[in-house]
Protein backbone atom coordinates (compact mmCIF):
# COMPACT_ATOMS: atom_id res chain seq x y z
CA UNK A 1 0.00 0.00 0.00
CA UNK A 2 1.48 3.81 -0.74
CA UNK A 3 0.90 5.49 2.08
CA UNK A 4 2.13 8.83 0.74
CA UNK A 5 0.07 8.63 -2.49
CA UNK A 6 -3.37 7.92 -0.30
CA UNK A 7 -2.34 10.94 1.69
CA UNK A 8 -2.16 13.53 -1.50
CA UNK A 9 -5.08 12.25 -2.87
CA UNK A 10 -7.32 12.45 0.10
CA UNK A 11 -5.74 15.84 1.48
CA UNK A 12 -6.49 16.86 -2.32
CA UNK A 13 -10.26 16.15 -2.00
CA UNK A 14 -10.16 17.71 1.63
CA UNK A 15 -8.82 21.09 0.71
CA UNK A 16 -11.87 21.63 -1.73
CA UNK A 17 -14.00 21.02 0.39
CA UNK A 18 -16.56 23.95 2.38
CA UNK A 19 -14.91 24.31 5.68
CA UNK A 20 -17.77 24.78 7.91
CA UNK A 21 -15.70 25.40 11.28
CA UNK A 22 -15.21 28.32 12.79
CA UNK A 23 -11.61 29.84 14.31
CA UNK A 24 -11.32 29.27 18.37
CA UNK A 25 -11.76 33.31 19.12
CA UNK A 26 -12.53 33.18 22.65
CA UNK A 27 -8.52 33.27 22.94
CA UNK A 28 -8.28 36.38 21.38
CA UNK A 29 -4.81 35.31 19.88
CA UNK A 30 -6.04 32.05 18.21
CA UNK A 31 -8.49 34.37 15.79
CA UNK A 32 -5.34 35.74 14.10
CA UNK A 33 -4.27 32.85 12.79
CA UNK A 34 -4.83 31.95 8.59
CA UNK A 35 -8.00 30.08 8.55
CA UNK A 36 -6.93 28.38 5.03
CA UNK A 37 -3.62 26.52 7.04
CA UNK A 38 -3.99 22.81 6.27
CA UNK A 39 -1.48 20.55 6.71
CA UNK A 40 -0.62 16.65 7.60
CA UNK A 41 2.13 14.38 8.36
CA UNK A 42 2.68 10.92 8.77
CA UNK A 43 5.93 9.05 11.10
CA UNK A 44 5.59 5.79 11.29
CA UNK A 45 7.76 3.24 13.83
CA UNK A 46 9.06 1.70 10.93
CA UNK A 47 10.98 5.33 9.86
CA UNK A 48 8.43 6.46 6.98
CA UNK A 49 7.82 9.73 7.82
CA UNK A 50 5.50 11.98 5.12
CA UNK A 51 4.09 15.45 5.57
CA UNK A 52 1.68 17.65 2.77
CA UNK A 53 0.50 21.51 2.69
CA UNK A 54 1.63 23.57 5.67
CA UNK A 55 2.87 20.56 7.68
CA UNK A 56 5.97 22.44 8.26
CA UNK A 57 4.05 25.55 10.12
CA UNK A 58 4.11 25.76 13.83
CA UNK A 59 0.55 26.18 15.40
CA UNK A 60 -0.89 26.28 18.70
CA UNK A 61 -1.38 22.92 19.94
CA UNK A 62 -3.60 23.94 22.84
CA UNK A 63 -5.04 20.77 24.61
CA UNK A 64 -2.73 18.25 22.52
CA UNK A 65 -0.40 19.24 25.43
CA UNK A 66 -2.82 17.44 27.77
CA UNK A 67 -1.21 14.89 27.01
CA UNK A 68 1.89 15.65 27.64
CA UNK A 69 1.20 16.57 31.17
CA UNK A 70 -0.59 13.89 31.84
CA UNK A 71 2.20 11.99 30.55
CA UNK A 72 5.05 13.88 32.97
CA UNK A 73 2.74 13.35 35.81
CA UNK A 74 1.64 9.65 35.39
CA UNK A 75 5.52 8.94 35.09
CA UNK A 76 6.52 11.04 38.31
CA UNK A 77 3.19 9.66 40.73
CA UNK A 78 2.25 6.65 38.99
CA UNK A 79 -1.02 5.20 39.69
CA UNK A 80 -1.79 7.60 42.56
CA UNK A 81 -2.45 10.14 40.31
CA UNK A 82 -6.10 8.32 40.05
CA UNK A 83 -6.52 9.16 43.30
CA UNK A 84 -7.20 12.71 42.57
CA UNK A 85 -8.82 12.31 38.76
CA UNK A 86 -11.18 9.64 37.12
CA UNK A 87 -10.56 8.03 33.30
CA UNK A 88 -14.12 8.60 32.48
CA UNK A 89 -15.31 10.46 29.29
CA UNK A 90 -17.67 13.35 30.20
CA UNK A 91 -20.19 13.80 27.87
CA UNK A 92 -19.87 17.37 28.57
CA UNK A 93 -17.74 20.51 27.10
CA UNK A 94 -14.37 20.44 27.82
CA UNK A 95 -14.45 23.47 29.87
CA UNK A 96 -17.65 22.72 31.56
CA UNK A 97 -18.21 23.44 35.87
CA UNK A 98 -21.16 21.24 35.99
CA UNK A 99 -20.26 17.86 36.99
CA UNK A 100 -17.40 18.92 39.45
CA UNK A 101 -19.69 19.93 42.01
CA UNK A 102 -21.52 16.34 42.39
CA UNK A 103 -18.10 14.39 41.69
CA UNK A 104 -16.85 17.00 45.05
CA UNK A 105 -13.95 18.36 42.75
CA UNK A 106 -12.60 15.38 41.12
CA UNK A 107 -13.05 15.73 37.17
CA UNK A 108 -14.10 12.66 35.23
CA UNK A 109 -10.67 12.97 33.43
CA UNK A 110 -7.55 14.47 32.35
CA UNK A 111 -7.95 15.89 29.10
CA UNK A 112 -11.34 18.15 30.02
CA UNK A 113 -9.82 21.72 31.71
CA UNK A 114 -10.58 20.65 34.77
CA UNK A 115 -8.87 17.77 35.06
CA UNK A 116 -6.27 19.35 32.74
CA UNK A 117 -5.48 22.08 35.82
CA UNK A 118 -5.34 19.35 38.97
CA UNK A 119 -2.62 17.63 36.52
CA UNK A 120 -0.54 20.92 36.40
CA UNK A 121 -1.47 21.20 40.01
CA UNK A 122 0.55 17.96 40.54
CA UNK A 123 3.03 19.28 38.21
CA UNK A 124 3.34 22.27 40.30
CA UNK A 125 4.29 20.32 43.34
CA UNK A 126 6.41 18.02 41.76
CA UNK A 127 8.86 19.72 39.71
CA UNK A 128 11.32 22.12 40.89
CA UNK A 129 11.35 24.18 37.83
CA UNK A 130 7.98 23.41 36.27
CA UNK A 131 7.85 25.60 33.56
CA UNK A 132 11.45 24.81 32.33
CA UNK A 133 11.30 21.35 33.82
CA UNK A 134 8.35 20.28 31.83
CA UNK A 135 9.38 22.01 28.47
CA UNK A 136 12.44 19.55 29.11
CA UNK A 137 10.53 16.76 28.88
CA UNK A 138 9.08 17.72 25.96
CA UNK A 139 12.16 18.54 24.02
CA UNK A 140 13.34 15.55 25.17
CA UNK A 141 10.58 13.56 23.98
CA UNK A 142 11.81 13.81 20.43
CA UNK A 143 15.04 14.87 21.02
CA UNK A 144 14.08 18.45 19.43
CA UNK A 145 15.02 21.50 20.97
CA UNK A 146 13.32 23.84 18.39
CA UNK A 147 10.03 23.57 20.93
CA UNK A 148 8.64 26.52 22.57
CA UNK A 149 5.73 28.34 24.09
CA UNK A 150 4.48 31.24 23.14
CA UNK A 151 4.21 33.93 25.42
CA UNK A 152 1.77 36.04 23.25
CA UNK A 153 -0.87 32.98 23.13
CA UNK A 154 -0.46 32.12 26.85
CA UNK A 155 -0.86 35.69 27.61
CA UNK A 156 -3.73 36.12 25.35
CA UNK A 157 -5.55 33.36 26.48
CA UNK A 158 -4.60 34.64 30.67
CA UNK A 159 -6.26 38.11 29.73
CA UNK A 160 -9.62 35.99 29.48
CA UNK A 161 -9.34 32.81 31.09
CA UNK A 162 -12.16 33.68 33.77
CA UNK A 163 -13.84 30.47 33.12
CA UNK A 164 -10.40 28.42 33.77
CA UNK A 165 -9.94 30.81 37.09
CA UNK A 166 -13.32 29.54 37.93
CA UNK A 167 -13.12 25.78 37.64
CA UNK A 168 -9.57 26.04 39.51
CA UNK A 169 -11.02 27.68 42.16
CA UNK A 170 -13.75 25.57 42.45
CA UNK A 171 -11.71 22.47 42.56
CA UNK A 172 -9.67 24.62 45.00
CA UNK A 173 -12.61 24.43 47.26
CA UNK A 174 -13.07 20.88 47.66
CA UNK A 175 -8.93 20.07 48.31
CA UNK A 176 -8.23 18.77 45.36
CA UNK A 177 -5.91 21.88 44.09
CA UNK A 178 -2.62 22.08 46.55
CA UNK A 179 -0.76 25.14 45.16
CA UNK A 180 -1.83 28.55 44.77
CA UNK A 181 -4.58 28.81 41.88
CA UNK A 182 -3.10 32.10 40.47
CA UNK A 183 0.56 29.92 39.79
CA UNK A 184 -1.41 26.62 38.72
CA UNK A 185 -3.38 28.36 36.07
CA UNK A 186 -0.28 30.90 34.79
CA UNK A 187 1.50 27.24 34.41
CA UNK A 188 -1.71 25.53 32.72
CA UNK A 189 -1.83 28.36 30.18
CA UNK A 190 1.97 28.05 29.42
CA UNK A 191 1.50 24.59 28.45
CA UNK A 192 -1.23 25.44 26.47
CA UNK A 193 0.42 27.57 24.60
CA UNK A 194 3.05 25.28 22.84
CA UNK A 195 3.98 25.37 19.62
CA UNK A 196 4.52 22.70 17.41
CA UNK A 197 3.98 21.68 13.79
CA UNK A 198 2.64 18.50 12.62
CA UNK A 199 5.81 17.03 11.29
CA UNK A 200 7.17 17.69 15.21
CA UNK A 201 3.78 16.54 16.62
CA UNK A 202 4.27 13.05 14.54
CA UNK A 203 7.94 12.59 15.38
CA UNK A 204 7.26 13.44 19.16
CA UNK A 205 3.95 11.38 19.46
CA UNK A 206 5.54 7.40 18.43
CA UNK A 207 6.09 6.85 21.92
CA UNK A 208 2.64 6.00 22.13
CA UNK A 209 2.60 3.85 19.10
CA UNK A 210 5.78 2.24 20.75
CA UNK A 211 4.89 1.30 24.24
CA UNK A 212 5.93 3.61 25.60
CA UNK A 213 9.50 4.20 24.59
CA UNK A 214 11.45 6.82 22.37
CA UNK A 215 11.39 4.79 18.53
CA UNK A 216 15.19 6.34 18.16
CA UNK A 217 17.22 5.04 21.30
CA UNK A 218 14.25 2.99 22.81
CA UNK A 219 14.64 5.03 26.40
CA UNK A 220 11.25 4.31 28.36
CA UNK A 221 8.92 7.34 29.00
CA UNK A 222 5.93 5.39 29.75
CA UNK A 223 5.71 1.99 31.39
CA UNK A 224 4.06 -0.14 28.26
CA UNK A 225 0.89 -0.52 31.05
CA UNK A 226 0.70 3.42 31.46
CA UNK A 227 1.65 3.84 27.18
CA UNK A 228 -2.12 1.16 26.81
CA UNK A 229 -3.99 3.40 29.75
CA UNK A 230 -2.60 6.47 27.79
CA UNK A 231 -4.16 5.06 24.38
CA UNK A 232 -7.12 4.30 26.40
CA UNK A 233 -8.34 7.73 27.78
CA UNK A 234 -7.22 9.45 24.29
CA UNK A 235 -9.58 6.75 22.64
CA UNK A 236 -12.46 7.19 25.26
CA UNK A 237 -11.70 11.10 26.44
CA UNK A 238 -9.78 12.72 23.50
CA UNK A 239 -11.78 14.57 21.52
CA UNK A 240 -14.64 16.51 24.32
CA UNK A 241 -17.57 15.48 24.25
CA UNK A 242 -17.62 14.51 20.60
CA UNK A 243 -14.85 11.43 21.48
CA UNK A 244 -17.59 8.59 20.66
CA UNK A 245 -18.15 10.03 17.34
CA UNK A 246 -14.84 10.18 16.46
CA UNK A 247 -13.92 6.65 17.35
CA UNK A 248 -16.98 5.78 15.04
CA UNK A 249 -15.63 7.97 12.51
CA UNK A 250 -12.00 7.23 12.83
CA UNK A 251 -11.30 4.60 15.06
CA UNK A 252 -7.94 6.15 16.46
CA UNK A 253 -6.76 7.03 20.00
CA UNK A 254 -5.77 10.70 19.22
CA UNK A 255 -6.36 14.18 21.04
CA UNK A 256 -7.82 17.66 19.92
CA UNK A 257 -6.96 21.04 20.63
CA UNK A 258 -8.89 24.65 19.84
CA UNK A 259 -5.60 25.46 17.60
CA UNK A 260 -7.30 23.19 14.97
CA UNK A 261 -4.63 20.62 15.83
CA UNK A 262 -5.29 16.53 16.31
CA UNK A 263 -2.68 14.41 16.91
CA UNK A 264 -3.88 10.12 16.28
CA UNK A 265 -1.89 7.22 17.03
CA UNK A 266 -2.04 4.04 15.76
CA UNK A 267 -0.11 1.73 18.29
CA UNK A 268 2.52 -0.68 17.05
CA UNK A 269 2.14 1.69 13.86
CA UNK A 270 2.08 5.12 13.38
CA UNK A 271 1.31 8.67 14.80
CA UNK A 272 -0.12 11.34 12.56
CA UNK A 273 -0.71 14.88 12.93
CA UNK A 274 -3.25 16.95 10.95
CA UNK A 275 -3.97 20.77 11.37
CA UNK A 276 -6.64 23.19 9.75
CA UNK A 277 -7.88 25.91 12.06
CA UNK A 278 -11.80 26.06 11.52
CA UNK A 279 -13.27 23.92 14.34
CA UNK A 280 -16.72 22.45 14.25
CA UNK A 281 -19.30 22.74 17.09
CA UNK A 282 -17.92 20.24 19.18
CA UNK A 283 -14.19 22.21 18.87
CA UNK A 284 -12.44 19.57 17.04
CA UNK A 285 -10.87 20.36 13.35
CA UNK A 286 -13.77 20.25 10.91
CA UNK A 287 -10.90 19.08 8.34
CA UNK A 288 -9.10 17.37 10.31
CA UNK A 289 -11.81 15.16 11.51
CA UNK A 290 -12.60 14.82 7.51
CA UNK A 291 -9.04 13.97 6.42
CA UNK A 292 -8.02 11.44 9.02
CA UNK A 293 -12.05 9.66 8.79
CA UNK A 294 -10.50 9.29 4.72
CA UNK A 295 -7.49 7.99 5.61
CA UNK A 296 -8.74 5.37 8.12
CA UNK A 297 -10.98 4.43 5.94
CA UNK A 298 -9.34 4.43 2.63
CA UNK A 299 -6.03 2.52 4.28
CA UNK A 300 -7.90 0.18 6.46
CA UNK A 301 -5.19 1.30 9.46
CA UNK A 302 -7.94 1.79 12.18
CA UNK A 303 -7.45 0.01 15.63
CA UNK A 304 -11.07 -1.02 14.48
N1 LIG B 1 -6.18 26.53 26.61
C1 LIG B 1 -7.47 26.10 26.16
C2 LIG B 1 -8.52 26.34 27.21
O1 LIG B 1 -8.29 26.10 28.35
C3 LIG B 1 -7.39 24.66 25.77
C4 LIG B 1 -8.66 24.18 25.17
C5 LIG B 1 -8.49 23.07 24.18
O2 LIG B 1 -7.63 23.08 23.32
O3 LIG B 1 -9.33 22.18 24.28
O4 LIG B 1 -9.58 26.78 26.93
Amino acid sequence: MNVEKIIQEIYLQIIEIEDEGQVASYIPELANVDATKFGVHISTIDHLHFGIGHCYDKFSIQSIAKVLSLSLAYKILGEKIWERLGVEPSGTGFNSLVQLEADNGIPRNPFINAGAIVISDILLSNLENPKEDFLAFVRNLSDNSEINYSDKIATSEKIVGYRNAALCHFIKSFGNIQNEPADVLNFYFDLCSLEMNCQELSELFLYLANHGSNVVDNHSILTKSQSKRMNALMQTCGFYDESGEFAFKVGLPGKSGVGGGIIAIHPNQYAIAVWSPKLNKKGNSYKGMRFLEEFTTKTQLSIF
